[in-house]
């Protein structure tokens, strides 16, 4: 945790939580409630904001003019596009609250400018979403969704480039890592 001495918050930003680690920038206009955990070196953008319950991990990067609200996580070094839509109720409606849902981006995933994610929904570790999707499901781990709603297109390397594999299910992206195609996932066969 820090005292906040070492984040940088733009003058006109609003920031209630005190719970936010070292090297975050917190841009204009940004609105930060005071439960919010916000992890280190995170980048949020100007327009942004962050509700009560919601966990932030490290080196997430998160683009201007997103809500992020009651029930989400996001998990170390996903990416979210300009004005990606949350969510946290699954049947809306003034005035007949029913709880609210969870929505979990994890590890590396990254989400297309203006997609808007249903709540209750995981997004695998290292999945991409295409810009402007409307993700319904939840998405596997290095799957490459998009569209309306998403369907699986293909497969996408740790470093986001998108795989091809061979007859034998193999493939190789031009960082070096190779995957193998196993039933419905793919899975790193080797550590660079
Ligand atoms: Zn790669």
């Amino acid at each position: 945790m820090s005292n906040l001495d070492e984040v940088y918050i733009h003058p006109s930003a609003i920031v209630e939580s005190k719970n936010i680690g070292r090297n975050t920038r917190i841009w204009a206009f940004a609105h930060i409630l005071e439960g919010a955990k916000i992890g280190r070196n995170v980048n949020i953008g100007d327009h942004c904001f962050i509700e009560n319950d919601v966990t932030i991990e490290n080196n997430v990067v998160i683009k201007n003019g997103i809500s992020i609200w009651d029930g989400v996580t996001i998990e170390d070094g996903a990416f979210l596009g300009p004005n990606v839509a949350l969510t946290n109720e699954l049947f809306p409606r003034s005035g007949f609250p029913k709880g609210l849902e969870k929505t979990l981006i994890k590890r590396g995933a990254t989400i297309g400018a203006n997609a808007t994610i249903l709540t209750g929904i995981t997004l695998g570790e290292f999945s991409t979403i295409g810009a402007g999707s409307v993700v319904t499901k939840n998405v596997s781990r290095h799957a490459l969704v998009y569209g309306n709603p998403v369907k699986q297109k293909g497969w996408v390397c740790t470093c986001g480039v998108k795989l091809k594999f061979s007859k034998n299910k193999e493939a190789k992206c031009s960082c070096g890592r190779e995957f193998i195609e196993k039933g419905r996932q793919i899975q790193l066969v080797n550590k660079t």
